[in-house]
């Protein structure tokens, strides 16, 4: 076993490690005891099963034996990645010194605490999402809540602030991977602790790091133009990173979120309208994955957060709007050219932050100087002042001229990565070690020769030498040597001749990887001088992607450019759902496209029809269709004008939220309330079968009072489905409400959707069809057909009034009178209205 972890039994390194444990209960503490990491109890027993790695125990621990576990120092990348991605914390504690000179015990220190907001490494980030750390922060009177959000990866770095209503779609708007709080009472809402990764700023000692208060102090002007809130949120931002990454971070200035330049979409609109994942988690049925046509991860990261917080600004809109246009105006050929040479641009927005935060390596700088070249060939490709790259070329020379072609696959440690010719002094070394090279190889030949062992090898280090067991009595000819080891085939042997070479070689070796590392820093201290430059060079590089992207998906799906305007109207003509219409395309099926056409005299239109007539693909694509529009893409219809919406609400889909532990109409009520309490006539709703969770008399009076309150009181642009066929009598009373339906040819045996809108209330709500197509016995279906039969009789001799509170009632009235001109109708007609009164009442 090794060495070092057999030795645990001495109690000053147990209470070394028992020091940090107790400092971090909650973390997992990767303990380094000489060239492996250790884990211990029950950090052992939980690893070694996530890992895959060996458990054992060994010594005593308060009279027990110590389970252990541990893996190479080299490897830590691979099983921390794992460790985090599967939720935990890891506190990694290095050895940093000799120790006294009368104990042999090391000096140990927790060098830096890794959670699934502080990596950054390639192999752990998703390319094409952000990796945001969030925190929130209440107020002691819990009348103010900020919220500062960063990328440690991009350097971004936001906040705004927030209240307890706003929180929940503010976090998913965000999707943090990992949000920060002084305590979980902070967060009220039950669903964001069972949603995201949430821990008390405790967990990581921010009280002791009084330097973070001082670092944002004096390092951030614009921190001091915050309120109160939001300026807190930031600081507890800054103090976990320094506090874990043990150095004060690099990111951008923290800007302020502004609320009203992006359109509001709530929590569950954002589930339901499936933007970034489906329903079930699922990312390659979400609405990002049918569009996304970028080429690099940070293209794909713009795309998200476009669509993620679509703009509410006409002019940015009808900018980006151009910018895809001049694509799509660029042709196939030249579009074709600039994804080729995207394919070939790293993430220099990463990379960059890597370097400046020290946490890079030779292949970050190989990734600068290769995508600067590209944005050269870009800018040639392009030739416009609209996307014009800073001039770095002094920057992308210097790597050029200092990285060796194969510095990709090097590290910091392995050496290699700094060319022959850049630095004379490496070279000077370098050609040392070519010498003790050399060496090696007369040695191996010269021992060849007088043992008469053919394939005798002497180490590339000279560490040792190895001949076949067979040939181990011929080794005696050699004076000095000893065995020092064996592997299942072959005796190693060393001798002093051997200890010296590979002394001398070692030094020679560290001595070049020394060189390499001072010019390493030199070449990222010229990189940092530059970071203003190469983000916006990143920034730019990522606009082209997302700009060259929704080009070439309004190309090859033939997508329309949308008309922006500011008057309250929704007008698609032959609009899809994209990602519909994108699975059918798969199965080989075609998508129906259907029209819309929402203005100031008629902004409400109540669809009814069959169940699975396409209702809420319909409701859906035209909240897609503005999501789309206002995030600068163009759109799957013929043509669409759209006012600009400042908040979307979709209540689709009532199923019971399990992560909400509240039952199918509980849920339906609460996201109604929201909706009724915050929409403003630039707003945007979509409802679809509301009142599904109740009885029926009172899903149609809830109905009706609901379809009242946003048509009289919140006037805003709606669109609402529903089976209750008794609300298309509305349509009489109020002339701004038209009725659509999705019919059914039932004439067939199998009846037929037709997927197509038409104007009119639906006939019939087709359930009992449905339940046929469905296969439910014959014998039941008819017994239904004659009880819906039987209860339309009863119901058209006693008509049950349709519901509504008395003062909507008067304002009914008012509104019906009042609409209602006595010179254009005939006297049949007039008394035809005087029933329809008495009716109302
Ligand atoms: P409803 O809300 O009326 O029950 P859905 O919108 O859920 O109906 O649609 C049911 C199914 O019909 C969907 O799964 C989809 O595959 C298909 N569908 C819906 N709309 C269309 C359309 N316009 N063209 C083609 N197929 C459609």
């Amino acid at each position: 076993l090794r060495p070092a972890a057999r030795r645990f039994m001495s109690t000053a390194m147990m209470s070394q490690w028992s020091a940090v444990k107790e400092q971090y209960p909650n973390h997992i503490v990767f303990f380094r005891m000489g060239d492996f990491f250790e884990l211990f109890h029950e950090d052992a027993e939980k690893m070694s099963q996530l890992l895959g790695i060996t458990l054992s125990s060994r010594g005593k621990g308060k009279g027990k034996d110590v389970p252990l576990a541990g893996f190479p120092h080299f490897a830590i990348d691979s099983y921390l990645e794992r460790v985090v991605r599967a939720g935990y914390m890891v506190v990694i504690v290095e050895q940093t010194g000799e120790g006294s000179s009368n104990s042999k015990l090391r000096h140990r220190e927790v060098v830096r605490i890794e959670t699934p907001a502080t990596l950054t490494n390639d192999g752990y980030l998703d390319p094409r999402r952000n990796n945001f750390l969030c925190a929130v922060y209440k107020s002691s009177d819990g009348q103010k809540t900020g919220v500062a959000w960063t990328d440690v990866s991009t350097g971004e770095f936001w906040c705004c602030s927030s209240d307890d209503k706003l929180l929940e779609a503010d976090i998913y708007r965000i999707h943090p991977v990992q949000i920060i709080v002084r305590s979980r009472k902070d967060i009220s809402v039950d669903v964001i602790h069972r949603l995201f990764m949430v821990t008390e700023a405790s967990d990581f000692k921010l009280s002791d790091t009084v330097s973070a208060e001082k670092t944002i102090a004096s390092s951030s002007t614009r921190l001091q133009s915050l309120s109160h809130e939001e300026s807190h949120a930031c600081s507890m931002i800054l103090s976990f990173l320094i506090a874990t990454q043990k150095l004060v971070p690099h990111l951008q200035e923290p800007a302020r979120f502004v609320r009203s330049a992006v359109l509001h979409i709530d929590a569950s609109s954002r589930r339901s309208l499936e933007i970034l994942k489906s329903q079930n988690g699922d990312r390659e049925t979400s609405l990002l994955s049918a569009i996304d046509l970028t080429r690099t991860g940070p293209g794909s990261r713009l795309l998200a957060s476009r669509i993620c917080s679509p703009s509410t600004d006409l002019s940015e809109i009808k900018m980006r709007l151009s910018n895809v246009q001049h694509f799509v105006d660029l042709g196939e050929s030249v579009r074709k050219k600039v994804m080729s040479v995207l394919d070939a641009c790293s993430d220099l927005e990463r990379s960059t932050f890597r370097l400046v935060n020290l946490r890079g390596g030779p292949r970050d700088l190989v990734a600068v100087g290769q995508t600067l070249a590209r944005c050269a060939d870009l800018q040639s490709l392009l030739n416009t002042q609209d996307f014009h790259f800073p001039c770095l070329r002094e920057l992308m020379h210097q790597l050029q001229s200092a990285l060796h072609p194969d510095a990709v696959e090097k590290t910091l440690e392995s050496g290699g990565y700094i060319r022959s010719g850049f630095n004379e002094v490496l070279d000077q070394r370098r050609r040392t070690l070519e010498g003790a090279k050399e060496i090696v190889a007369s040695l191996q030949a010269k021992y060849r020769s007088m043992t008469g062992i053919p394939n005798l090898v002497v180490e590339e280090n000279a560490m040792w030498c190895a001949v076949k067991k067979s040939h181990g009595p011929k080794m005696e000819i050699l004076k000095n040597f000893t065995l020092i080891g064996s592997t299942k085939e072959v005796y190693r042997y060393s001798s002093s001749e051997l200890l010296r070479v590979s002394g001398e070689l070692t030094l020679a070796k560290r001595g070049t990887v020394e060189i390499e590392s001072d010019i390493f820093t030199d070449l990222v201290g010229f990189v940092s001088q530059h970071i203003r430059d190469l983000l916006s060079s990143a920034h730019l590089l990522a606009e082209i992607d997302f700009y060259c992207g929704a080009a070439e998906l309004a190309v090859t799906h033939h997508y329309c450019r949308p008309d922006i305007v500011l008057q309250p109207i929704l007008e698609v003509h032959q609009g899809r759902h994209p990602v519909v219409e994108s699975v059918h395309a798969k199965r080989g099926l075609s998508f129906s496209p259907n029209s819309v056409d929402l203005n100031e005299s008629a902004p409400f239109w109540l669809i009814t029809g069959a169940n699975m007539g396409g209702k809420s693909t319909f409701l859906r694509q035209n909240a897609i269709i503005c999501i789309m529009a206002q995030a600068g893409m163009f759109v799957p219809a013929t043509s669409c004008r759209i006012g600009v919406v400042d908040k979307l609400f979709s209540r689709v889909g009532a199923s019971d939220d399990l992560a909400r532990d509240q039952s199918t109409f509980m849920v339906e009520m609460l996201e109604t309330a929201s909706i009724l309490s915050n929409c403003s006539p630039s707003s945007l709703v979509i409802c679809d079968e509301l009142g599904r969770g109740t009885s029926p008399e009172d899903g149609v009076a809830i109905s009706q009072a609901v379809l009242e309150d946003l048509l009289l009181r919140a006037k805003c642009r709606t669109l609402f489905a529903t089976h209750f066929l008794k609300l298309s009598s509305l349509s009489a009373r109020y002339p701004s409400l038209l009725c659509f339906s999705f019919g059914v040819d039932a004439s067939r045996p199998q009846p037929v959707f037709s997927h197509k809108l038409v104007r009119g209330p639906a006939r019939s709500s087709y359930g009992i069809i449905v339940s046929r197509l469905a296969g439910l016995p014959e014998a039941v279906t008819n017994r239904a057909q004659a009880l819906l039969k039987a209860s339309e009789a009863s119901a058209s001799l006693n008509p049950a009034p349709v519901i509504g509170s008395e003062k909507i009632l008067l304002e009914n009235l008012i509104h019906f009178i009042s609409s209602f001109d006595p010179d254009s109708h005939t006297p049949k007609q007039a008394h035809h209205f005087a029933y329809q009164l008495r009716q109302m009442l």
